[in-house]
């Protein structure tokens, strides 16, 4: 008997808890969504699916509200390191980051300078 390939879903509610400082909305819906397919068994989306559909959500949500393009984001296009965004989300809370992220570094997805380019309206 075969067992079926699980994929870990923690690094998924990481990624959530992450997005609901900038989304709650996104976040909850998205978590009903993913406990939809793990109690289906079904094959659960990875950490880049997850980040292209919030992604996708902000696009329609700016396109929709016609938010002013004027951001502080846009330094995140520059060096990451430096950014004042990626300061306030790690400044939040600080618990010990035990997996590594996507970009392979111990941190948490909330404090990963790459992931939080991905999930920010970058305009
Ligand atoms: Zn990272």
């Amino acid at each position: 008997m075969n067992l079926p390939e699980i994929q870990n879903e923690y690094p998924l509610y990481d990624l959530i808890r992450a997005i609901k400082g900038v989304d709650p909305m996104f976040a909850s819906s998205y978590e009903l969504y993913l406990e939809k397919k793990i109690r289906k068994r079904a094959n659960i989306p990875t950490l880049f699916d997850l980040i292209k559909s919030f992604r996708n959500h902000i696009r329609i949500n700016r396109a929709e509200s016609k938010a002013p393009s004027h951001t502080a984001f846009v330094t995140l296009q520059g060096d990451p390191a430096e950014s004042t965004t990626a300061t306030q989300f790690s400044a939040k809370s600080t618990p010990l980051p035990t997996r590594p992220c996507l970009c392979s570094k111990i941190h948490l997805f909330s404090a990963c300078p790459y992931i939080i380019k991905q999930i920010q309206p970058v305009g």
